[in-house]
């Protein structure tokens, strides 16, 4: 099955604060600018957030991963 709409979903996105890796959310705001944040609530500097092609970085964040279920 190929279901195209599934692609305009935004990519999961990761912080790495230099001790763990985030889970994020992001979210655009009318004003174009948009918002990163991780699963346990700590806001996210745009330019340190990314996405991996491919294969995901593991979660380390224990707070994340009890957010993620
Ligand atoms: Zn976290």
């Amino acid at each position: 099955m190929n279901d195209n709409e599934t692609q305009q979903m935004a990519q999961p996105i990761y912080y790495d604060d230099g001790r763990v890796i985030h889970a994020c959310d992001s979210a655009i705001t009318d004003r174009g600018v948009r918002l990163v944040w991780t699963k346990c609530d700590m806001d996210v500097p745009e330019d340190r957030s990314f996405t991996v092609e491919g294969e995901a970085p593991a979660i380390s964040c224990p707070e994340c991963l009890a957010r993620i279920g």
